[in-house]
């Protein structure tokens, strides 16, 4: 059976209130005219009966539904605001503000909760992206960054958290991987992206990105998560390009 849901923005929730708010108003309705019920004769009784309970019915009912649902509507356009807010609009993951947001809640909810004190932080650049837009044009590398994002998001887990850091800078968040995970989810990757082929006849190159990580065990903050990948990152960078290169910490500082 489904569930039913109670969320502002579902019918469950409008529903409910307005047969609640409606038998509210009946009951008060009735309990007002009530002291007026023992000097009637029986059909004074049935008719202020039937005026309690349909006129309450009929103006409470329509109106605490159209209420409730401007209200539902005013929860959905928000819920969407909120989205749009938080989402990078050419690649459609997160914005550097909403990723930062949800890994230092992450990281803030692992101070109370001691097994959620471990993960790691992927900082992801696409290798020699300048050259990319100079030999295509930068609509192509739109086009590049969009599908950078897309495989990046194809090879994670639903509880991992993924957003655009920069011009052509993704940041990855792995809750609970352990350095071999990390690691293998960082080469697979570099992996897919390298196999990535523009969609565009002229196209003779290759895309490729360097990658800089960090695991941690312990408790974290996301400034020096990401300056410790950013680290890894510019190692990856000078080594050549399209590599990955990692580093290990257990309990880093954290701010006070
Ligand atoms: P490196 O391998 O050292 O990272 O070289 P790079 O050329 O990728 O790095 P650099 O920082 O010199 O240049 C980044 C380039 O990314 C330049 C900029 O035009 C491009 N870029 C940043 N944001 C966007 C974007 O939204 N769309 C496109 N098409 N290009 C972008
Ligand atoms: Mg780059
Ligand atoms: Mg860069």
């Amino acid at each position: 059976m489904r569930k039913l849901d109670f969320a502002p923005t579902g019918w469950a929730r409008v529903v409910l209130t307005t047969l609640i708010g409606t038998l509210f108003c009946i009951g008060v309705a009735l309990y007002v005219d009530s002291f007026n019920f023992p000097g009637m004769t029986e059909a004074e009784l049935a008719r202020a009966l039937a005026v309690n309970i349909l006129l309450p019915g009929l103006l409470a009912g329509p109106l605490l539904f159209f209420l409730m649902n401007k209200i539902r509507q005013l929860a959905i356009a928000q819920r969407e605001l909120a989205e749009i807010a938080s989402t990078d609009s050419l690649t459609a993951v997160l914005n550097r503000g909403a990723f930062t947001m949800m890994v230092d809640a992450y990281l803030e909810q692992s101070r109370e909760h001691a097994n959620l004190r471990s993960g790691a932080l992927l900082v992801i650049d696409a290798d020699h992206f300048k050259t990319i837009n100079d030999r295509y044009g930068h609509q192509l590398g739109d086009e590049a960054l969009k599908l950078i994002a897309g495989t990046i998001k194809d090879t994670l887990r639903g509880a991992d958290i993924v957003g655009r850091v920069g011009g052509e800078e993704f940041g990855v968040f792995l809750p609970g991987a352990t350095p071999e995970q990390a690691q293998s989810v960082a080469e697979r990757i570099r992996q897919a992206v390298f196999n990535l082929k523009l969609p565009l006849p002229t196209w003779s190159g290759e895309i490729s990105v360097s990658i800089g990580g960090v695991t941690y065990n312990g408790l974290a903050t996301y400034d020096h998560l990401f300056s410790l990948a950013d680290e890894r990152l510019y190692g990856a960078k000078a080594g050549g390009r399209n590599r990955v290169l990692f580093r290990h910490v257990v309990d880093p500082p954290i701010a006070a």
